[in-house]
């Protein structure tokens, strides 16, 4: 596996960084993946947008945009698969212990796994544990993801592949690496960013494509609604079938069908929307 490190591609075996690169020492990174299909990035622009936002929120430098295009060109035209994930990692760099950081500059990451498309339901979970709704790193997408590793492995424990979390006053707020919808009176709800959640790309897009409602909604909202799904670059949109132990029988519900149908209709028309 050829992977992009400091400027070249390079063997994923014999690739090195730094013991003291804050990415691992103090989680001080950003990352974004990517869905690429046939070899080619999905949504690379509106990708792009998100990594800035975050670094910026991080207080790094702005990622070189050109060298990150260049790189996941290279790794992908290096590791032809059907259906990919392109995973962008953008940390502080080497650096000292403790939490200042260094000057040698930030460390880029580009590497690429393969995936498969995934199934059309599943089920979830609700955590006690809540997303800080008004946090430093609210909204950016960063590497400090232990919260949600810890979260995704209770709903393993359960039989689930993703956990919901509610924020500190008790409102929907997101998975451990997807956004939700709800749909409510046939209507598509999801919660609007200052829930806590992160903007994710295919939230946007499946809003825009559905004319989905930004809408404030109680954790227990759940227990109710007519049809519940997942959206995220690996899941697209997802009808769950089953949240702690309601069933929803027949999932998925007709306004997450045509979601779904949607969603795949205008991927497929445009690599790049
Ligand atoms: N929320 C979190 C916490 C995530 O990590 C992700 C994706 O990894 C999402 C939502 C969904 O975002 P996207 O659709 O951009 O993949």
């Amino acid at each position: 596996m050829k992977i992009w490190l400091d400027g070249a591609l390079r063997d994923s075996e014999s690739a090195r960084v730094s013991v003291f690169d804050h990415g691992l020492t103090v989680g001080d990174g950003i990352f974004e993946t990517v869905k690429a299909v046939g070899g080619r990035p999905f949504a690379l622009t509106r990708h792009l947008g998100r990594l800035t936002h975050s670094a910026r929120g991080l207080g790094l430098p702005d990622p070189d945009l050109d060298e990150v295009r260049r790189a996941c060109a290279a790794v992908l035209e290096a590791n032809p698969v059907p259906l990919g994930r392109l995973r962008l990692t953008y940390t502080g760099g080497h650096g000292p212990l403790g939490s200042d950081r260094g000057d040698k500059g930030p460390t880029l990451v580009v590497a690429l796994g393969e995936t498969t498309r995934r199934p059309d339901t599943t089920a979830v979970v609700t955590v006690p544990w809540t997303r800080n709704e008004r946090g430093a790193l609210t909204g950016l997408k960063t590497t400090s993801y232990a919260e949600n590793v810890v979260a995704l492995a209770r709903a393993h424990e359960h039989g689930a592949t993703e956990a919901l979390f509610g924020n500190t006053v008790g409102q929907l707020c997101e998975g451990t690496g997807s956004n939700v919808f709800v749909v409510l009176d046939g209507e598509i709800h999801t919660p609007p960013l200052h829930s806590g959640c992160l903007a994710g790309i295919t939230r946007q897009l499946v809003a825009e494509w559905t004319g989905a409602k930004e809408t404030d909604l109680p954790l227990d909202v759940l227990r109710e609604a007519d049809e519940i799904f997942l959206t995220s670059t690996l899941r697209d949109v997802q009808a769950v079938h089953r949240v702690d132990d309601r069933e929803l029988s027949g999932a998925p519900g007709p306004v997450t069908a045509k979601a779904m149908r949607i969603f795949d209709e205008r991927s497929a028309a445009d690599i790049d929307p």
